[in-house]
Parts: C-alpha cells; sequence; structure tokens
C-alpha cells in the first residue's frame, strides 16, 4: 500500500485531442442483462409471480430506426436510432436521448427500464424510456446535427406525445437539441412545449433544469453524510469521473457548500489537487476559454483511466455506464459511491464494494434530480407558467430527501443495500399500479 500519486497523463495528440471516440474499452455483459440483475436481487424482497416478473423487465415497445443525412461534404451518412418504451404504468413514458457512439439497442433497453425505475422511486408520475442516436456528435457540424435531431423528431413523432412520450436531453444533447426538438415537433403537432423538457430557459424551459442532476446529486450524498453520522459536505474530498452537464454542475455546486473537488476527469484528460482541492469556477472559466481541462494551471494532469483511484470521501462517476467493473473495483479509495452517471457499476463490481463496505447510493435515485425538475419544466409547460428557480430548488430538495428517507428506511429495516432497497420500492410502486390499472 504505498503513497498515492498522480500519474503522468499519456503524450497528447493534438490531432485527435477533441475526437469523442470510444477511449474506454467497451463493456462486454450486456448492459440491460446487468439492469435485469439489479431488478432480480431486489425481486427476491418482493413476492411476485414470475409471469409479474418477466413484465417488469420486457420493454412495452422498442423503436429501431435508420436516420439519413447529407453531409456538408456532399456524401450520404446513416445513423441508427433506437426509442424503447420501457414502462408506461404510472404515467407517460419519459427519458432522455443521447447521442454517443456507444448507443446500440441493447444499451437504449437497459436505459429505459432505469428510467422505470427512477421515475417510480423518485414518485414522480412518468414511466420510463430512452432513446438515442449511434453518432459521435463531435464529427457533425452544427447544421448537421440540427438536420439529424430534426430527422430524429420526424421518425419517432409517431410514438411520442406531451400525454404519451416526453423525451429530454442525456448524453451530448441539451438545450440547443431540446429546442430544435420542440419547433420541429410543433411544426406538424400545433404548438406543444410540453412534448420535450430541458428546453432553453428562454423558450419554455424550466428556470434550474440545467443543474437539476448535478445539485440532486449533491441533496443525496448530503442526506447519505447526514444519515450516516459522517457530517456535512463542507470538508470533504471529492472525486468527480464525467465533466459534462452533470459533473460540472456537481463540482460547481460542491465547491460553493465547501466541499473539496480533488479531481476531475473528462473523456479527454483528467486533472487534480489534491491538497487544496481545485478551484472549480478557475476550472470552469479554463474549460470555456481552452475546450478542455489540460494545462488548468491550479492543478496536475493526471491519466484519466487512474481518476477512479484517487482517494476521496466521495467518488462520483458522472459519465458513461459500465466504468466501475470486477477488474477496478479493488482500486476505488473512497467511502462512497454517488452514481451520477447512468449504469456505471456492474453488478459483479457492485457486490466487490459491498463486500469492501462501499455505501453506493444508486443511479435511480443519485442522478433522480434531472427528471425530477423535467416533471417540474412538464408542469410548468402544461399550464403555462414559470416558477422561480429558489422555488425548483426547494421543491427538488423535498423530492430528493423524501426518496431518500423512504430507501435508507427500508435499506435499515431489511439490512440490504441502498440499491436494493431503492429498486424494491420502485419495482413494487410500478407493479401495484400496473395491477390496480388491470390488463384487459
Ligand atoms: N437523461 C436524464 C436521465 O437519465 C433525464 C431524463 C429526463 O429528464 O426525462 O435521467
Amino acid at each position: 500500500e504505498g503513497e498515492w500519486k498522480v500519474a503522468a497523463a499519456p503524450p497528447s495528440n493534438p490531432a485527435s485531442a477533441r475526437k469523442l471516440v470510444m477511449r474506454t474499452p467497451r463493456q462486454h455483459a450486456s448492459a440491460a442483462a446487468n439492469t435485469n440483475k439489479f431488478i432480480c436481487e431486489a425481486l427476491e424482497h418482493l413476492d411476485l409471480a414470475p409471469s409479474q416478473r418477466r413484465l417488469l423487465m420486457s420493454p412495452q415497445r422498442e423503436v429501431a430506426v435508420t436516420l439519413s443525412l447529407l453531409r456538408d461534404s456532399g456524401e450520404v451518412a446513416t445513423f441508427d436510432a433506437y426509442r424503447v418504451q420501457h414502462d408506461n404504468s404510472r404515467g407517460p413514458f419519459k427519458g432522455g436521448l443521447r447521442f454517443h457512439p456507444h448507443v446500440d439497442l441493447d444499451d437504449v433497453r437497459s436505459l429505459a427500464s432505469l428510467m422505470t425505475w427512477k421515475t417510480a422511486v423518485m414518485d414522480i408520475p412518468f414511466g420510463g424510456a430512452k432513446g438515442g442516436v449511434c453518432v459521435d456528435p463531435s464529427e457533425l457540424s452544427t447544421r448537421e446535427l440540427e438536420i439529424l435531431t430534426r430527422k430524429l423528431t420526424q421518425a419517432l413523432r409517431p410514438v411520442l406525445g406531451d400525454h404519451t412520450d416526453i423525451p429530454a436531453p442525456d448524453m451530448n444533447t441539451g438545450a440547443r437539441e431540446m429546442a430544435w426538438f420542440f419547433d420541429e415537433f410543433s411544426k406538424t403537432a400545433g404548438f406543444t412545449p410540453g412534448i420535450v423538457t430541458g428546453k432553453p430557459v428562454w423558450l419554455h424551459g424550466s428556470l434550474g433544469r440545467e443543474a437539476a442532476t448535478g445539485r440532486g446529486t449533491v441533496f443525496a450524498i448530503r442526506e447519505l453524510l447526514k444519515a450516516q453520522g459522517q457530517g456535512e459536505i463542507a470538508g470533504k474530498s471529492f472525486v468527480i469521473q464525467g465533466f459534462g452537464n452533470v459533473g460540472s454542475w456537481a463540482a460547481q455546486i460542491l465547491h460553493q457548500q465547501g466541499g473539496r473537488v480533488v479531481a476531475v476527469a473528462d473523456a479527454f484528460g483528467a486533472v487534480a489537487n489534491l491538497e487544496r482541492g481545485l478551484d472549480i469556477p478557475a476550472l470552469c472559466q479554463h474549460l470555456a476559454a481552452k475546450g478542455g481541462l489540460a494545462a488548468f494551471p491550479g492543478g496536475t494532469e493526471m491519466a484519466k483511466e487512474a481518476i477512479l483511484a484517487v482517494p476521496c470521501d466521495v467518488l462520483i462517476p458522472a459519465a458513461i455506464g459500465g466504468v466501475i467493473t470486477e477488474d477496478n473495483a479493488h482500486t476505488l479509495q473512497c467511502k462512497i459511491v454517488a452514481e451520477a452517471a447512468n449504469g456505471p457499476t456492474t453488478p459483479e463490481a457492485d457486490a466487490a464494494l459491498r463486500r469492501r463496505g462501499i455505501a453506493v447510493l444508486p443511479d435511480i435515485y443519485c442522478n433522480g434530480g434531472g427528471v425530477t425538475v423535467s416533471y417540474f419544466e412538464w408542469v410548468q409547460n402544461l399550464q403555462n407558467l414559470r416558477w422561480s428557480e429558489e422555488e425548483v430548488n426547494s421543491r427538488l430538495d423535498r423530492v430528493m430527501t423524501d426518496a431518500f428517507r423512504a430507501i435508507w428506511q427500508l435499506s435499515q429495516r431489511d439490512s440490504i443495500p441502498l440499491r436494493v432497497a431503492a429498486f424494491a420500492i420502485a419495482l413494487e410502486r410500478v407493479m401495484q399500479a400496473r395491477m390496480n390499472r388491470g390488463f384487459d
């Protein structure tokens, strides 16, 4: 057990520095199979017939389309795109759209299922869905991305609606894409702001939506620290993998609250300041000015692969799924893993973390702040109202805190991990709604 050192950054290759290609090895086990393993584990705590189990694990509808795009170069490119609608027992299907080269049907199936359990455990009146396009958006121009988003809207239009299925941002999509989506959908359906959430605030979006997933993650951490008797966020150390919308907001809010963010990584590199913590506002400015974390004067560059093993109180995976595996679970040096990403921990790694006594705030709860404020946005859209940011944030706090209490109580009562408790609560709520509605 030697002293931990910052690993040297690999030599940079300027030509490929900004390309979002697959730098991490693809997860081998099926993502959908992994999600189903978590469901099965929680089902052990519930008394359900095998037919009901099958119902809970099978998506209601899967749509696969091919989008064609005339590139700026004059070439024709095609992209595979999906929307998986997992369950709508508790309300309209809800979930994001991601643009990423890892997107495939298996991945989207897993993410759609996670949305069903997420909306249920947060107790918001939606079901679960997810969609995506298999594309590296960094290779497309803004015009190409707009056309692709509009084509996606048209292709999915038959299965969407503001009371049927409501998309939202996810990896590499944000307010800009949601505005295009809203505009394209409204061309045929008429003005329909509730068709999509995560829109720009000046275009029927909600104040507080952009920061919501990061803010929700911080509320989740605050509640767990309190419940464990570990005190507060101030003075604790944090490591964040992923510096997109979720990771960067989590970092800013933790920093504001006196947390020490000692290392962050994005898809291109990582930077650390183990003694003093990173000056997050300065890092955000650097990122905006320089386009990357590299050469930040307030920290040392390190290999992004080494970030998970940096000692800290709380490790926050906030990037892609399948990053904490049975191969690296033993290297983690944290007390808590807060899953701001969807599906960051494989079932084998989850078991290893349990054995090591590392508490895990499960994704379906920990990152539920995003869809919760999406729900607030949708409610405002349906009523043509605008809530203040304070109102949004305090309602988010209440939803996160109430959901935590339910998960924590069950986990204490039955001596089960937080993930099992969260899934058990969610499965029970969805099954209850399905049974009450009947099967005819
Ligand atoms: N993509 C986000 C998630 O994974 C938000 C989904 C939404 O707001 O509908 O939870």
